[in-house]
């Protein structure tokens, strides 16, 4: 049996071996697409060769893609589990042509990979082609029919429609008809009852698609029609999982050499049998796909969290945690567990999941932990929500804000409540759910105008690096309409000295300035598919002039300055704590710099200093910049060159040196370190498991913040009235302080003095005790001094002491000890029950006890009720 690491070899040198490039995989989530969130097909990184956008340097490759299909067009998250053969993350085997071969080689070699080389059965195939559509005005592909014919029977070839055999990336962009293979893997039995023809694209789960051929010709537009690419491109997709099943004679693909050491290791951990029981299988097969999921996307660095694509990984796992919960009654984080073995099974195609793999482990545990929390929490509130329910169906409005507000599955909420005679109106419940749905939409809602060029097929070049100011030309523009932004239009120009987005470093902002003067504002700067835009509000009026476009200089250099100190702060750090520090994120910015990292526990107040200290003896140093733009990717490595992972970065790259600190990094820098002029880091904290954040500011935020900090001073000087030592004078002043104090507690036991003498002239004899209740004006401690002394005098002492301050009303109790006994008086009750009148409560011990309430109107009433207790 060929194993699964053999048929990805075999697959890629297949197609190197009919001239393909053999590339990377692009990172699984994406980060210069707004309409992408993660890669859901092996033509994402290669859409701006179909579009004309760039031109790629080689006219065919080959690759296997980490696909990620649980957001926007493709999402089959639902599905997976259920099925054998949809995963959320799966590798995409695929061969492209940019304009090079069409459709006669792309079937030819399919065919021949598949039929020769892995030598699949004939019969088992079949092939689908478009059938064309009306409305679209888009013809059956009888160019596709007649390539086929040459190698299979003709009643496999079988028609597909626009949903099945016209392949789109999403609402918009390059598309065109496909022609699908599929494999029918049933047994000779099954096939003689129903004929396979039949059942493809039936979603049938043993006649499955494994590879789609797909021809791109069109670009969807924005208002939905379509228009012919200048080029004729091939790209072509094979599920990997699923081809490996066809070649391993499986039924399922978690029955692959993909998934069984999960499989088996998910079964010892949780003490479950995997083929025995549906729900216990799904489960297993939902945790055995989803920990890919999240460990290559923590990998790629998209930890996650409460928002976007980390939001969207969260969810992924908490579906497994609530499988794990539920069926295999894993109550205990255990999913971290697996990721062991996954790496041990993919490091050598995917060596991040080696070199990530601490924080890998410890991220999910953590998030399995805190939500395991909340399904505690949530279950507890369910039975609330069902203790105090009158009738037998929950209405879906609680449902829904267990499930909004604690992430509380909703399905977990209908079985419990099953589980207990209840019932979920889930009507109700949809209702909440499209309502929150249609709110989000709102909010989030581009809309995308087309293209307008004014200079055809001119590609844009960043000069940013070297000017701040230049002469440039719109070669095209576009209108963008959200909720957030209000009406923008994006502008690209034929270059542009304006740094776009990227690499944490926000884009720049400026004008351009048109011949007669008049002047637009750019607002931002953003990558989107390696083309730069710039944000404007208003179009300028002549879109044809050549313009002067000046990039704010202040911001520039105070963010070149945060940028650099960035890298100074990165080395100070392994430097500091050691080389497991790996950058996580960052964000920099004109006015501060903020860093993630990867570190195990809090960063001390004394390691911050020496880090803050590195960075500013670099800066002391003077070093100056080093760049090379343009060195072959595996060179920069072997010369020492810190690389991050999940960043996309080409044949050749950019490097940063300062000193001993070099970086893969395309933003902006300063030509000196000395230009940093000082680094503050201002806190640390943490933002996952094993993952700590920095910010700092340098430069003018650095300026700034010395400037506040001694305008600060100066105030001090001025209100302490000293022009040098404020320290001496704050001692002093503290000093002072002590002795007032003394002295206001030594005339506190001059008035109690003469209070005594008052308040023995009060007590009363009532049925053989000493009585008094009486309101007195002393502090806390002073009564207690008082209540002793007298308790020292009489043996038959009930003495009750209200007292009032800062709108607080207290009592103090004492009782003899010989009352105590003899009468079965208790001073702490005496407060718990009087102190109800003051709206308090208090206690303390038989003889002596106190209690403070907030109503010092109820006072009267309290020294009235003393005397019942001794009546
Ligand atoms: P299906 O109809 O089976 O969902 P698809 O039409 O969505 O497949 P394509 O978008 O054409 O598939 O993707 C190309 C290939 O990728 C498919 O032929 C299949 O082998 C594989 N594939 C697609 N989706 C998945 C998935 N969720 N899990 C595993 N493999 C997949
Ligand atoms: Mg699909």
């Amino acid at each position: 049996m060929m194993q699964s690491q053999e048929i990805r070899k075999q697959f890629l040198a297949f197609f190197e071996n009919k001239k393909h490039t053999i590339v990377p995989s692009a990172p699984m989530v994406i980060k210069d697409d707004p309409t992408l969130m993660f890669t859901n097909a092996g033509m994402n990184q290669f859409k701006e060769f179909f579009l004309g956008n760039k031109k790629p340097k080689n006219s065919r490759v080959t690759d296997t893609q980490k696909c990620l299909r649980v957001s926007g067009k493709h999402n089959d998250l639902e599905e997976v589990g259920k099925d054998t053969y949809h995963h959320t993350m799966f590798e995409m085997l695929g061969n492209w042509s940019f304009g090079d071969y069409f459709k006669k080689e792309a079937i030819q070699w399919a065919w021949e990979l598949l039929t020769e080389v892995f030598k699949v059965d004939k019969d088992m195939l079949y092939v689908t082609i478009f059938e064309g559509d009306e409305k679209e005005g888009l013809q059956r592909d009888t160019e596709a029919y007649d390539i086929w014919k040459e190698f299979i029977s003709e009643d496999r070839i079988l028609n597909g429609n626009k949903k099945d055999n016209f392949w789109e990336m999403g609402e918009q962009g390059p598309c065109g008809p496909c022609s699908e293979i599929h494999v029918d893997i049933r047994s000779a039995e099954e096939k003689a009852k129903v004929p396979g023809k039949d059942l493809v694209n039936k979603d049938h789960p043993e006649v499955i698609e494994v590879w789609n051929l797909v021809f791109i010709q069109f670009n969807r537009k924005a208002d939905s029609s379509l228009e012919e690419l200048p080029a004729q491109h091939i790209d072509t997709g094979m599920g990997f999982e699923r081809l490996c099943m066809v070649l391993q004679n499986k039924k399922s693909n978690y029955d692959t050499d993909v998934f069984t050491p999960l499989i088996r290791e998910i079964e010892t951990i949780t003490n479950s049998k995997y083929g025995k029981e549906e729900e216990i299988d799904i489960a297993i097969r939902v945790i055995a796909d989803h920990v890919r999921a999240v460990s290559f996307a923590i990998a790629d660095g998209q930890l996650p969290s409460n928002t976007g694509a980390g939001y969207v990984i969260r969810r992924i796992l908490r579906r497994a945690i609530r499988y794990g919960f539920t069926f295999l009654n894993e109550k205990e984080p255990f999913i971290y567990k697996l990721v062991d073995t996954l790496e041990n099974q993919m490091h050598e195609a995917f060596p991040e999941l080696r070199s990530q793999k601490g924080i890998i482990e410890n991220v999910i545990k953590e998030e399995e932990h805190s939500f395991l929390r909340t399904l505690d929490q949530g279950l507890q509130l369910l039975d609330n929500v069902i203790a105090g329910s009158k009738s037998k169906t929950i209405s879906g409005k609680k449902a829904f804000e267990l499930y909004d507000t604690y992430g509380f599955p909703i399905d977990l909420t209908a079985l419990i409540l099953s589980e207990k005679g209840f019932e979920l109106d889930t009507e109700s419940f949809d209702v909440e759910l499209q309502k929150q749905k249609e709110r989000s939409r709102k909010a989030t809602k581009i809309e995308t105008g087309d293209w307008h060029e004014l200079i055809e097929d001119d590609e844009e070049e960043f000069v940013g690096y070297d000017m701040l100011q230049t002469k440039v030309k719109i070669t095209r523009y576009r209108k963008v309409t959200s909720k957030k932004d209000g009406e923008m239009y994006q502008l690209v120009f034929n270059l542009t000295p304006f740094y776009p987005e990227g690499g944490g470093q926000v884009g720049d902002k400026g004008y351009l300035e048109a011949p007669n003067g008049d002047v637009t504002y750019i607002l931002d700067t953003k990558k989107e598919n390696n083309l730069i835009i710039h944000y404007t509000r208003n179009l300028p009026v002549n879109l044809n002039a050549t313009f002067e476009a000046v990039v704010d200089l202040d911001s520039r250099n105070n963010t070149a300055a945060n940028h650099t100190a960035t890298h100074l702060l990165h080395q100070g750090l392994r430097t500091v704590l050691g080389t497991h520090v790996e950058q996580k994120g960052s964000l920099v910015k004109a006015d501060y710099l903020r860093f993630d990292f990867s570190h195990y526990a809090k960063v001390t107040t004394d390691e911050l200093k020496q880090v803050e200290e590195f960075v500013n003896a670099r800066i002391r140093e003077q070093l100056p910049l080093e760049e090379n733009r343009n060195i072959p990717y595996q060179q920069a490595l072997n010369e020492g060159a810190v690389a991050l992972f999940g960043e996309k970065y080409g044949d050749t790259v950019r490097t940063i040196k300062f000193g001993e600190s070099m970086e893969l990094c395309g933003g902006t820098h300063v030509k000196n370190t000395a230009d940093i002029w000082h680094f503050v880091i201002t806190s640390e904290s943490a933002v996952a498991a094993g993952v700590r954040r920095i910010e700092a500011i340098s430069a003018e935020g650095a300026k700034q913040y010395f400037e506040s900090q001694s305008e600060a001073y100066d105030k001090v000087l001025a209100v302490l009235k000293t022009k040098n030592d404020p320290i001496k004078v704050i001692t002093s002043l503290q000093e002072e302080n002590v002795a007032l104090r003394k002295e206001i507690e030594a005339l506190q036991k001059e008035k109690a003095k003469g209070l005594k003498q008052e308040i023995r002239n009060g007590l009363e004899d009532v049925n053989g005790v000493k009585f008094l209740a009486q309101k007195v004006d002393l502090d806390q401690a002073a009564l207690k001094d008082m209540a002793f002394e007298l308790g020292s005098e009489f043996k038959n002492l009930f003495a009750l002491f209200a007292s009032e301050n800062n709108g607080k009303a207290m009592l103090t109790c004492y009782i003899s000890k010989e009352l105590v006994a003899e009468k079965e008086l208790n001073a702490g009750q005496v407060v718990r029950e009087l102190g109800k009148l003051i709206q308090g409560g208090g206690g303390g011990q038989p003889f002596f006890a106190t209690a403070g309430g907030k109503n010092p109107g109820g006072i009267p009433e309290v020294l009235e009720k003393a005397k019942t207790y001794i009546l």
